[in-house]
């Protein structure tokens, strides 16, 4: 395991819009408060969502696409730097009506309503190829 000691540094609270992806939001927002590097969690609820699941054998994203309601109970994720840009890498536990739930890591999601917490630490976090999983992962 690689690591590196953090500080944590500002905290926010924040409110998604209504309408806008819910990803794309919270990399709006770390763009504008100049973050490179964070943690967050989220609630509320979406309209429809795309989560990508990761095939370990071929090392390929697959995409499964949800055109239907949920609460988002919750979402976790951290933002750092992928290819030049802010990226909020966010995993999505998302709940049906009957209590079911669908789970994934988030492509795309439009917001219905959305609380979120974020955390930004001292550093910057750049993803970086990892040979072994194919994924952009921390070089820590
Ligand atoms: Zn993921």
């Amino acid at each position: 395991m690689d690591y590196r000691e953090v500080e944590g540094m500002r905290e926010y609270v924040a409110r998604l819009d209504h309408g806008r992806d819910w990803r794309g939001q919270i990399e709006d927002f770390a763009a504008a408060e100049d973050i490179d590097a964070a943690f967050f969690f989220g609630l509320g609820a979406v309209r429809d969502a795309t989560l990508l699941f990761y095939d370990q054998g071929r090392q390929e994203y697959e995409a499964v696409e949800f055109d239907e309601p949920f609460e988002v109970v919750p979402a976790v994720g951290n933002i750092s730097w992928l290819d030049g840009e802010r990226f909020a890498h966010t995993h999505m536990t998302l709940s049906r009506e009957d209590g079911s739930v669908v789970a994934g890591h988030l492509d795309t999601a439009t917001t219905f309503a959305g609380e979120l917490y974020v955390r930004e630490f001292d550093t910057k976090l750049e993803r970086a190829h990892d040979e072994t999983t194919d994924l952009d992962l921390w070089p820590l």
